[in-house]
């Protein structure tokens, strides 16, 4: 029995439910259930008028328990949980049951069996709500610094950003120079700026803010403390080490250019390079280009090497690369604007000057380059002709005719690679995606945050990005980033761990399992224990069957409310 006082609305969600549960059958067999006082049925929970009617019952009948029954708690959790504070009820005493996705749209052919199916997950709701416990949100004070890690385009752009709502930034970065890749070459597209320039206006404007500072030839070592109260520590050319109290962290490390094994494609061979190399020799060239002290006057650039390679490969790069398609046609471009007389092969798979790169494609033909399609399975085979490099390559535009191509100069079109920043996603806990760049929360809805509060993601550290895209990012980051520290303080979830000091033994199993580095040591009563450090942990759960003493439970999901939901599905329905 319990003394409890719980509310409980059962939605038709205009049909999406009623349609395949008998919502009246579920209200009925709940409404006498321990703790029930009231048992309503409404045709939109989430409607104002439903909202109101919820808010009255909680009032007029002191409820201490709410529980609704109708879609996914991830569309409707925080519009229940605000109903409950708006009637004086702890919004942690409020429970969600997923009826919809979990019951009528997934037993639309047997009427009987869902509603019995929803009999059963309304009293394992209430069950559970029957165990809640008023909780409240740890309110965090946050320091107004960032730390930016990687001044590329997007690391020194999003500093530009905070610097202008009054922030301080320390922007990190582990080479001698700044800049990134941008920082390296001439003509950009779309507007073909140099990137040199673009680094240096924004370096400039940089280097006249009081609250950035820039340390390079840098890395961070260490970091403690959680969302809004970072301590970081960073080394300084090997030697010098500097601590920092920032709030939140973005990271802007960038990528790396696809590197190419002996062989593959050509390379290695006399007139083998990649785009990179080739773009920063078109910049430094003056009059006519020359390779090897031998004049180019035929270039050939194969397309998609290293991006969306075959899935039968040893660890292929299954991506697009994004930026390189309308990279090397712009190249192409530029070559012509230096000399108008140089013949130009396009070897492509797929072309994706996307959006308004299309413009470039149509300069590229317009201006005399031939493109020729090769197949997925079919790539070009390159070998060494006196001297000259040959390219053997089946056409698919003219339906598979077989070209031989002579070219002074062979480019190849790398794409994107993570960079390998193992010792910083380690010192970070930031999770890895499967393409090997860092990966997001949610890649629609969540695109800079990661799991780990405070620390955000920016430009083609995610994943392959133009410039623009790249900015874009930092942007977003630098939107969240402010969002948190111009109020000043972070309000986090309660819904996290506890230990009980008494039954822990400290057998370390718990902090092995912990990806967050959520629980520390400490000494209680002239032991040693397990001790949840509130801020870090996100109450995943994987330290509490771990525990061999039974030490751990997690808030909103204890030991005790999962057994008691458990023997209210597992009752029989009457
Ligand atoms: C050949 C080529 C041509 C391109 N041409 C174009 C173009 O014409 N137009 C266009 O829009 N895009 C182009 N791009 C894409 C463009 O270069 C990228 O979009 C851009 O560089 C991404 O910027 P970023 O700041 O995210 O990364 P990056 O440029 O890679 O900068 C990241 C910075 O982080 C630093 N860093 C890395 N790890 C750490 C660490 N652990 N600690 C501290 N610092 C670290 C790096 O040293 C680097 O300075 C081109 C790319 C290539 C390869």
């Amino acid at each position: 029995m319990t003394d409890r006082r719980i509310g409980v609305y059962i939605c038709y969600c205009g049909g999406n439910i009623s349609d395949y549960v008998e919502v009246e059958k579920v209200r009925v067999a709940i409404s006498r259930d321990p703790g029930v006082v009231v048992a309503k049925t409404t045709m939109f929970a989430c409607s104002d008028a439903a909202q109101e009617e919820m808010i009255e019952d909680i009032k007029t009948n002191k409820l201490d328990g709410l529980v609704v029954a109708s879609c996914s708690p991830k569309l409707h959790l925080f519009t229940f949980r605000a109903v409950a504070e708006r009637a004086g009820l702890n919004p942690y005493q409020y429970v969600q049951v997923n009826l919809r996705e979990q019951d009528s749209w997934a037993h639309q052919h047997d009427k009987d069996q869902a509603t019995e199916k929803g009999i059963r997950l309304v009293r394992a709701g209430i069950a559970k709500c029957a165990l809640t416990e008023p909780l409240s949100t740890m309110r965090i004070k946050t320091a107004p610094r960032v730390l930016i890690i990687g001044a590329g385009v997007a690391g020194l752009r999003a500093a530009l950003s905070l610097s202008d709502m009054g922030l301080s930034v320390f922007v990190i970065e582990k080479e001698a120079e700044i800049g990134g890749w941008v920082g390296k070459f001439g003509s950009m597209f779309p507007n073909d700026r140099k990137g040199i320039d673009l680094i240096g206006t924004l370096a400039g404007e940089a280097g006249q803010r009081d609250n950035i500072k820039i340390f390079t030839s840098s890395e961070l070592i260490e970091k403690g403390g959680s969302i809004g109260d970072f301590s970081v520590v960073i080394q300084v050319e090997g030697k010098e080490k500097i601590s920092l109290n920032v709030g939140t962290v973005i990271v802007a490390t960038g990528f790396d250019s696809y590197r190419l094994t002996e062989g593959e494609f050509g390379y290695g061979l006399d007139g083998v390079i990649t785009l990179p190399d080739f773009k920063m020799m078109l910049d430094k060239s003056n009059g006519s280009l020359a390779f090897n002290g031998r004049k180019i006057k035929d270039i050939a650039y194969i397309y998609c090497v290293g991006s969306r390679q075959p899935r039968e490969m040893e660890n292929p790069n299954l991506y697009c690369s994004r930026y390189c398609c309308t990279a090397a046609v712009h190249t192409s471009l530029e070559v012509g604007k230096k000399d108008k007389s140089i013949h130009q092969f396009h070897l492509y798979r797929d072309m994706r000057t996307y959006g308004k790169y299309e413009l470039l494609y149509n300069s590229a033909l317009n201006n005399g380059s031939v493109f020729i399609k090769y197949a997925d399975d079919d790539f070009p085979k390159v070998e060494r002709a006196g001297d000259k490099v040959h390219i053997k390559v089946k056409d698919l535009l003219s339906h598979g005719e077989e070209f031989d191509i002579e070219v002074d100069l062979l480019i190849l079109v790398t794409g994107m690679i993570p960079r390998k920043n193992n010792k910083l996603a380690d010192v970070l806990k930031l999770p890895i995606g499967m393409d090997g760049f860092f990966n997001e929360i949610h890649p629609k809805l969540r695109p800079v945050e990661t799991v780990i509060d405070g620390v955000f993601i920016a430009g083609a550290s995610q994943g392959p990005k133009t410039l623009a895209e790249s900015v874009t990012s930092s942007m977003a980051a630098v939107s969240k980033s402010a969002a948190l520290l111009m109020k000043g303080y972070v309000d986090l979830e309660p819904l996290i761990a506890k230990i009980d000091p008494e039954r822990c033994v400290w057998c370390d199993e718990c902090t092995k399992a912990c990806p967050y580095g959520a629980i520390e040591k400490v000494s209680a009563d002239g032991k040693e224990v397990a001790r949840i450090i509130p801020s870090l942990c996100k109450g995943g759960g994987t330290c509490v069957p771990l525990c061999p003493q039974d030490a751990i439970d997690v808030e909103g999901y204890t030991d005790v409310q999962i057994t008691a939901m458990i023997d209210s599905l597992i009752k029989e329905v009457k």
